[in-house]
């Protein structure tokens, strides 16, 4: 990146009092300028504690949303509104309803990749990094999950005495991680763990050594005592891992690129530091509704 461009963008957070939180799958040019990066869950914690009066975020949709609830009076800065989790998408509220009409008994659990809208409707929210706790401290042998069916799958080896409903979706991302690519990468770097995001297939789980959030993964590569990881997630998260741990080697799957992640480049966030636009709105009723079952998952000890 042009030294110009980071000067500029230095220049224009501190004048228009910005900070700029950033997901682990950005563009590594976009995890240079950020003042925090992290998973979704550090993300929504790191939001409550921001003092600024902007938040400029670079991530997905539903991720700068749950900002904006978790801070209604903050302003929140999204630098390309069309940068959206497909997956998220693939649940919307009405049939989420329907599904709960059948089971009236059920508590439902809505991933962090769903809609503020979808939130609104849910019982409690969770992450890649605290989902099977969050659903075993449920009191309730009923569970609709949404809209995750790996994840939900992954949750169901460590809740065996639940009866756990899970949506059928799934992130397109982690899809295209086979298990032969993680053991083609294992056959070149015998000596490497095998890390991967919970996100992935049953049949790449069943071969991991270790299953992480995106965050989980920074804490775990920096304190194992391997000296070399294949990484089963998102291509850039190894950008971050390789710059926190020079010693290290990390092999990430080349193909798995999350193209939704990959709008918000530099141009556009130099843009939105200099028009403070676009912003990410969300009706009150939304906020206050989406807001109860997002606080109730970070009031969960977990
Ligand atoms: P993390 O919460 O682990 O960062 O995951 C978010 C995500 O979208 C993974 O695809
Ligand atoms: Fe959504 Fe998958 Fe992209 Fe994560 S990696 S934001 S789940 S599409």
């Amino acid at each position: 990146m042009n030294e110009n461009y980071l000067d500029r963008i230095k220049e224009l957070k501190k004048e228009k009092d910005v900070t700029i939180l950033a997901h682990n799958y950005q563009l590594p040019e976009i995890q240079d300028i950020a003042d925090f990066l992290g998973d979704s869950l550090e993300l929504a914690k790191k939001a409550t504690k921001v003092s600024s009066k902007y938040i400029l975020f670079c991530g997905v949709n539903f991720m700068a949303e749950s900002v904006k609830i978790l801070n209604p009076d903050k302003i929140v800065i999204h630098p390309d509104l069309d940068s959206r989790c497909p997956m998220a998408d693939m649940v919307d509220v009405d049939s989420l309803l329907a599904l709960k009409k059948d089971h009236p008994d059920s508590v439902v659990v809505s991933y962090v990749n769903t809609t503020a809208k979808v939130k609104a409707v849910s019982d409690i929210v969770c992450t890649s990094a605290n989902a099977v706790d969050i659903v075993k401290s449920i009191d309730s042998d009923k569970i609709i999950f949404v809209p995750d069916i790996n994840l939900g799958s992954y949750i169901k080896r460590f809740v065996m005495d639940k009866e756990i409903i899970i949506w059928p979706g799934f992130c397109y991302t982690h899809y295209q991680i086979s298990r032969e690519d993680i053991l083609s990468l294992k056959r070149d770097h015998p000596n490497a763990e095998i890390v991967v995001h919970p996100e992935c297939r049953p049949e790449v789980i069943d071969i991991a050594d270790r299953v992480f959030s995106t965050g989980g993964m920074v804490k775990y590569a920096k304190l194992s005592p391997a000296r070399e990881f294949i990484i089963g997630t998102e291509r850039d998260m190894t950008y971050r891992l390789e710059k926190e741990n020079p010693n290290k080697r990390f092999y990430s799957i080349s193909h798995a690129i999350c193209r939704d992640m990959k709008k918000i480049t530099v141009s556009k966030v130099l843009r939105s530091l200099e028009t403070l636009e676009p912003r990410l709105e969300l009706p009150d009723n939304i906020i206050k509704r989406a807001k109860i079952p997002l606080e109730r998952m970070m009031n969960t000890k977990t």
